[in-house]
């Protein structure tokens, strides 16, 4: 690793890799990675400035279209890899990108630990409310009465909430965007990198193929962006922020 990283520039050709995405056409993962390699080039990061840790799902392809030092860990674990590269190395940062049944499915419990641990890290947690890489079972952030596959009825629990539980674990910075919006998500990455603790990030990301609910159109009908009337150091404020879904869903930083 370069000593001087944040002194060098870098640009969106240096993380080119061999491959081209083969992600669905429209999927929100293109916007996640734009808003990432944006975020890196912001930070004048070269591809071996930091390591990316992957879970697995659509999002995990990502390991072959984005050149860095890299691993693709097993379902629901890249937080532990990541905690355990930050202990071998200290100084090289660390990306975790990870689906949210990875995250909120089998991976919950490391999600709680790493935030109340403040581990210095950042992750981007791809919230598409599905598992896409399995052709579209019910994730745990799917809304209630939402069908698919796996609940052709409609699901009967309440939503996972990715912020809230990333609040009560007391991560020191938490912030939600939007895979269709890449200058205001990759706003909030380069917050992510530039904090010094553990940063959570939840990514609202379009499945087009599987999620016909939380579409491109309902997501700029409900969206709205926080803005400097919400206090990002008040807990109670952040909590309260978080439990909005329905009729508005807030973007940014939450906390
Ligand atoms: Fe994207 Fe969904 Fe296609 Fe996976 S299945 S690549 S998440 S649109
Ligand atoms: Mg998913």
């Amino acid at each position: 690793m370069r000593v001087d990283c944040n002194l060098v520039m870098s640009n969106l050709t240096d993380f080119k890799t061999a491959f081209m995405p083969n992600w669905c056409p429209g999927c929100g993962d293109f916007g996640i990675w734009g808003s990432i390699k944006n975020a890196l080039v912001e930070k004048g990061w070269a591809p071996y400035d930091f390591c990316m840790v992957y879970g697995i799902g659509c999002h995990g392809h990502m390991v072959n279209f984005l050149k860095s030092y890299a691993i693709e860990t097993l379902h629901g674990r890249p937080i532990p890899v990541a905690q355990g590269i930050r202990l071998g190395n200290n100084k090289l940062p660390v990306v975790i990108v990870a689906g949210d049944g990875d995250t909120f499915g089998e991976g919950t419990n490391h999600l709680v630990h790493i935030a109340r641990r403040n581990v210095k890290a950042t992750m981007i947690v791809h919230d598409n409310q599905v598992y896409g890489l399995t052709t579209g079972q019910t994730a745990p952030t799917a809304q209630k009465s939402f069908k698919t596959k796996s609940t052709p009825s409609g699901v009967i629990e309440e939503a996972i909430n990715p912020l809230a539980i990333a609040l009560a674990a007391d991560a020191t910075f938490v912030a939600r965007g939007f895979a269709g919006d890449i200058p205001g998500l990759t706003k909030l990455i380069v917050a992510g990198l530039n904090h010094n603790g553990f940063a959570f990030i939840d990514a609202l990301q379009l499945c087009v193929t599987f999620n016909h609910l939380n579409t491109y159109a309902w997501y700029r009908q409900h969206i709205y962006q926080l803005d400097e009337t919400h206090d990002k150091t008040d807990r109670a404020s952040a909590f309260s922020k978080a439990l909005e879904w329905g009729p508005k869903v807030p973007i940014g930083i939450f906390y």
